[in-house]
């Protein structure tokens, strides 16, 4: 296996840290470890750092000058894809869904601080209108590159194979049951599927479900199954994925993307009072809140030693004030 002809770059810290939550496993009756990929670094951090390493190393390599990419106004994927063109004097332009916002918080906050041009987009939270704007920018002399919505291609999925390979070398003995993480674009999955598989790891890999598909249907399976494969093809072997291979557990998807509710709360204000760290209100709330229910309903037996994967987002906590819970904090007077 060698795929190191690929241009990728460093933009963020790694290894991250791998850690016991000894009071979160206490509470809950298994043994639950979580790998920090909220702390690779980059402008707060997330998975995206991992993927842009290789997508950005492509466009610098392309001899590109300006990026586009897209996703929702509370994007974590832009905001840390705003951070990195900060840094690699790229011209940086967002496709955000909905409309601008009267302020401007969490990560929209943030990309503004960044400096990267801001369009939007109504209801095309998915890059619909990237095309348009390549034209555009083409036409103006510029040399764009396309960043695909949530990093999730072949270079955005390779990422995670080596975030195996990185799990490999730091968990040595641990022999975690399961992994769970929160799966939304797909690139994340694809990529620790195919590493489960070149690094021999025995975890049964479990997606959460972030975010429900318009028509009603589970979207991501096929996507997911032929994005492993082709990210394979680039790591020179001919893997295949069948689809009882793959778990997108979409039994967490509450009232739809981005809406938090009870089970989000709880996950969320459980794992920061007991572990003082903190999730996020779209995708770890979520997967977290996930991993807590099948621990109660016996799905995960006791004892089990699982592992959470923590992949950012708690820049977005500063923009939904108005729906997560509040009531937890003990204000009194003295
Ligand atoms: C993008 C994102 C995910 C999902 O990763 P995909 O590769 O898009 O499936 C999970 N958690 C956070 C915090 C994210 O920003």
């Amino acid at each position: 296996m060698d795929y190191q002809q690929f241009d990728k770059i460093s933009l963020g810290f790694f290894p991250t840290p791998l850690v016991k939550l000894s009071r979160l496993s206490q509470a809950l009756g298994c043994e639950i470890w979580m790998k920090r990929d909220d702390m690779t670094g980059l402008a707060f951090g997330g998975n995206k750092t991992r993927k842009l390493e290789y997508i950005l190393g492509d466009a610098l390599a392309k001899g590109c000058d300006t990026i586009i990419t897209a996703g929702a106004a509370q994007s974590n994927h832009c905001r840390q894809s705003a951070a990195a063109a900060a840094q690699l004097n790229l011209e940086c332009h967002l496709i955000l869904g909905g409309k601008q916002p009267e302020k401007a918080e969490g990560n929209l906050l943030l990309d503004n601080l960044l400096g990267c041009h801001i369009h939007w987009a109504g209801e095309n939270r998915k890059g619909e209108d990237i095309p348009t704007l390549y034209q555009q920018l083409l036409a103006q002399g510029k040399k764009p590159y396309i960043v695909p919505y949530g990093g999730s291609n072949e270079l955005g999925a390779l990422a995670f194979v080596d975030a195996v390979a990185e799990l490999a070398r730091q968990s040595q003995g641990l022999a975690f049951s399961r992994l769970i993480f929160a799966s939304s674009s797909g690139g994340t999955h694809a990529g620790l599927m195919l590493g489960k598989r070149l690094f021999n790891q025995t975890f049964e890999l479990i997606g959460i479900n972030i975010d429900k598909d318009e028509s009603g249907q589970l979207p991501f399976d096929a996507h997911i199954l032929a994005l492993a494969k082709q990210t394979a093809k680039m790591t020179g072997t001919e893997e295949t994925f069948s689809p009882d291979e793959l778990i997108l557990n979409a039994s967490y998807l509450g009232a739809g993307y981005g809406v938090v509710g009870a089970a989000e709360n709880e996950a969320i204000a459980l794992t920061a009072q007991l572990e003082g760290i903190l999730l996020d209100p779209v995708y770890t709330g979520r997967a977290m809140a996930g991993l807590i229910d099948m621990i109660r309903t016996g799905e995960i037996l006791p004892g089990e030693k699982v592992l959470f994967w923590h992949t950012g987002g708690a820049p977005s906590l500063f923009a939904y004030t108005g729906q997560l819970d509040l009531t937890q904090g003990k204000n009194q007077a003295i």
